[in-house]
């Protein structure tokens, strides 16, 4: 990440961090006391007190404390928080805190800044993909709001397809627990991208969760909404997933976003039921976020839809829709559009049981 001459200036990038400490004849442990602080959620190094004052000043001069600089923050009504960062290179990125009643603080984090997959119902995927991030401007999204409060679960599920970029997204990952967000309160979420999936089921040991978008119980269907199934079709990535649950012992999450007349009829909830062992997946109904081109299900459609997968046994809960009051909530994350009639796959027309409750 350094931008001129062998390594000057650097962001605060750990290994770059360690280098630049070394050059300048600091003790190892430095690096590690600096990230400390950091990962508690100090606002700067002139918070780090068993650093020297000469060596905070330093590093204050010298060393930026983050590659982002904070373009926009809005918060919601119901407390979620939305920041709009941009990398040095003048990349977008979004990430999102959401507080819940129950105390929980959890972050939706980005892994691209745009996205190269067109999901027809996804906003990022209207907006032109920039790059993989780094491993430190995934973690520097999470510090972000750690200076605000201390926070307890992430989500790969801001921008970007993480399996696109595993291994920044598992250097950063590995990391959170630093934060105070452990491995099982961290779920990396997927179209199904096999190449990363299958990687993930083979090397992941840690116990990372693991979340698959399906929106769809065909292949004909998946395909019309996620284009990405004609390269890796349902049975295909389901197979990888099962074999997530013999290899590891964990369940899989199945996102399924629940769109107007296009896959929440009973008819697609029981194909979806057939096609998910119960022993290994657990389903999560996502309430459409508008972005353009579909309706939300209606609360009844989504009701009906929980109960034949209830009737199967096949575990099932609805998301609770944040921040949708300030594009925050799911699949709502993007600048820039490119405008989404130049992309689109083929027509998909849908207009029936509008319920914006
Ligand atoms: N690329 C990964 C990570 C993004 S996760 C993935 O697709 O899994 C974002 C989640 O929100 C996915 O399940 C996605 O399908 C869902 N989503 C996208 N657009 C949405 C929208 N407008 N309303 C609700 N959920 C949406």
């Amino acid at each position: 990440m350094a931008r001129s001459g062998p390594g000057y200036p650097v962001d605060m990038d750990l290994s770059l961090l360690d280098d630049f400490l070394a050059s300048r004849g600091e003790p190892a442990y430095r690096g590690a006391q600096v990230w400390e602080w950091t990962a508690r959620g100090a606002a700067g190094y002139e918070a780090m007190t068993n650093l020297p004052a000469r060596l905070r000043e330093t590093l204050a001069a010298e060393v930026p404390f983050s590659t982002f600089v904070v373009e926009t923050q809005r918060e919601s009504r119901d407390g979620t928080v939305k920041t709009l960062f941009r990398t040095h290179d003048g990349h977008p990125v979004e990430a999102v805190l959401m507080r819940y009643r129950d105390g929980r603080r959890s972050l939706c984090l980005s892994s691209q800044s745009g996205c190269p997959l067109t999901c027809t119902f996804c906003a990022t995927g209207a907006m032109a993909f920039g790059r993989n991030l780094t491993p430190w401007e995934i973690l520097d999204q999470a510090l972000h709001f750690r200076r605000v409060e201390a926070v307890d679960h992430a989500v790969f599920m801001g921008m970007g397809e993480p399996m696109l970029n595993l291994d920044n997204v598992l250097a950063a990952a590995r990391r959170l627990p630093d934060l105070g967000i452990t491995h099982r309160r961290t779920t990396i979420s997927t179209v199904g991208w096999l190449p990363g999936l299958t990687r993930f089921v083979d090397e992941v040991e840690e116990p990372i969760r693991l979340a698959l978008s399906l929106h769809a119980p065909t292949d004909e269907l998946r395909s019309r909404i996620m284009p990405v199934n004609e390269r890796y079709p349902l049975e295909d990535v389901l197979a990888e997933c099962r074999r997530h649950y013999e290899l590891r012992g964990r369940k899989v999450f199945v996102e399924y976003v629940m769109l107007a007349g296009v896959n929440d009829s009973r008819d697609d909830a029981r194909r979806l039921a057939r096609l998910l062992d119960r022993k290994v997946f657990k389903v999560n109904l996502i309430p459409y976020n508008p972005t353009g081109m579909y309706d939300r299900s209606s609360r009844g459609a989504i009701a009906a839809f929980k109960s034949v997968l209830d009737a199967a046994r096949v575990p099932a809960t609805v998301r609770l829709t944040r921040g949708r009051d300030i594009e925050a909530a799911c699949g709502q994350l993007a600048t820039a559009p490119r405008g989404r009639l130049d992309r689109l796959p083929q027509p998909v027309a849908v207009t029936q049981g509008v319920d914006r409750g």
